[in-house]
């Protein structure tokens, strides 16, 4: 059997990973658009530092799958503590903001203490993200943290996002928040608290790990736009745009499902289409400044919930190893910012983004002065986050349920529409090898 993958990210990389020593298997094809494999999952080099499309650490509950992470990262990896912090009113709180309340002047404090304790929305039923917020976390944290920072991320009215993402987020104990609010420390979101990091090369060295362990049954075929797909007999025919045609047995898309819709020849339903277009995703754009000196400490990802301020979350990659931030002892801090398709975001260019980030780096004092940028670089990515809005189970339930009919498998971030981190892109793929040997 040969098998075309559609989209050389991790789930792509992955799924031949895992098909390679499956039965009946010949040939896995990879193919992928840009020139280098790796998605999201790529890294980028600006005189000397390696980047990626914000920091990707590796983490999680999946032991497996986290074994397998860092088994094929070898010796090229560094383990952390979590080092993060939220901004606000000029102070650096612990991340998860919940557990360093003491930080908080004493109204705020005492405002998300009391309104967490005496909660009134504590036993409502909780139908979309704010009121999950606030039935789990009360009005004070809620509005204070949670929900400007959230929509900051998101571009996208809280009261129309479901639940799905955040349901895992467990209620912090009482006490935990009695003792934050009075200093003692406590910690939360437990299973992230440390995380690994490629020594070098950024997280694109875990898609080279990948890589590595291929054998000769798989085929990356790079810089290879796939324009068209199309199924004849039992056969499944693809062109890209190098002219170039393949015949394969099965097909998996890793590619987003929009795109997919793009280049499938047949005639799909209308309310398949509408639901495809009803779909909501964020795009990112990402900066990397190397400065004189900084203002964030030993501090990794700082999160900025102040609307005024262009972006939400700054990391200083020094944190990862001098390979990724010091050159000369300069420091090198990584911005991303969120926005919506046909949003003022989108419209900027690339140039008055930077000034905004410069203002914003200022305004917040991380850095002192301009004067302090040695050199920076900004790229954008169009499918970033997933939106969980109010029709996206509907949506997806009808749209898997079709490509699945259709024979198409759909696997990955964006293939799956699904919010998935590397882990859970890396079980789905191993979930689907195995499906795909019986
Ligand atoms: C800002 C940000 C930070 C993140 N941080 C973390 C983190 O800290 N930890 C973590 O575990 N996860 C993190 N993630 C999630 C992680 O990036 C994804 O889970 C993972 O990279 C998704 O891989 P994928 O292969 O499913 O999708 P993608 O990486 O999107 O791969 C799809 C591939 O398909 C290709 N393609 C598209 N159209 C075509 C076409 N027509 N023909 C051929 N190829 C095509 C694309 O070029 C791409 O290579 C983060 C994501 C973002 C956006």
């Amino acid at each position: 059997m040969k098998i075309g993958v559609l989209g050389g990210g991790l789930s792509g990389i992955s799924l031949a990973y895992f098909l390679q020593n499956k039965q009946g298997i010949n040939c896995i094809e990879i193919l992928e658009k840009e020139r280098e494999p790796g998605g999201l999952c790529r890294s980028f080099n600006l005189n000397g530092l390696s980047y990626d499309i914000g920091p990707h650490i590796i983490f999680s509950k999946d032991n497996e799958i986290l074994d397998l992470m860092i088994n094929l990262l070898g010796e090229n990896k560094n383990k952390f503590k979590r080092s993060n912090k939220i901004y606000y009113k000029k102070s650096f709180i612990k991340y998860p903001f919940e557990n360093e309340l003491s930080a908080l002047s004493e109204a705020d404090r005492e405002y998300c203490l009391n309104t967490f304790l005496n909660n009134p929305y504590e036993n409502s039923v909780a139908e979309n993200m704010l009121q999950y917020f606030l039935k789990t976390f009360g009005e004070g944290i809620t509005n204070i943290y949670l929900k400007p920072y959230n929509e900051k991320i998101w571009k996208f009215d809280l009261s129309f996002m479901d639940t799905q993402m955040i349901e895992r987020i467990p209620k912090p104990p009482r006490e935990d928040i009695i003792n934050s609010a009075s200093g003692i420390p406590t910690e939360g979101y437990l299973h992230q608290i440390y995380f690994y990091y490629p020594q070098q090369g950024g997280i694109n060295s875990l898609i080279k790990s990948f890589i590595n362990q291929f054998n000769k049954k798989v085929i990356i075929t790079a810089d290879s736009n796939v324009v068209e797909l199309q199924r004849i007999k039992n056969k499944w025919k693809i062109k890209t745009d190098k002219g170039a045609s393949g015949e394969y047995d099965l097909i998996v898309s890793t590619i987003p499902v929009q795109s997919l819709a793009g280049i499938y020849k047949s005639d799909i339903p209308k309310e398949i289409i509408e639901s495809i277009i009803d779909l909501k995703y964020s795009s990112i754009i990402i900066t990397i400044i190397n400065v004189k000196k900084d203002n964030l400490g030993s501090n990794f990802s700082v999160m900025v919930p102040d609307k005024d301020i262009i972006f939400h979350r700054v990391s200083k990659l020094n944190f990862l190893g001098d390979c990724y931030g010091a050159k000369d002892g300069s420091n090198t801090l990584l911005v991303e910012i969120t926005y919506a398709k046909d949003s003022l975001l989108e419209k900027m260019s690339n140039s008055d983004v930077e000034k905004k980030i410069i203002e914003g780096l200022e305004d917040t004092k991380f850095i002192d002065n301009r004067e302090q940028i040695n050199f920076m670089e900004t790229r954008r990515f169009e499918y970033a986050y997933i939106i969980y809005d109010l029709h996206h189970k509907k949506n997806m339930n009808l749209i898997r349920n079709y490509f699945d009919n259709q024979g198409i498998s759909l696997c990955g971030r964006f293939g799956e529409f699904e919010y998935l981190n590397m882990d859970a892109v890396i079980r789905h793929a191993k979930n689907l090898s195995e499906e795909i040997e019986k």
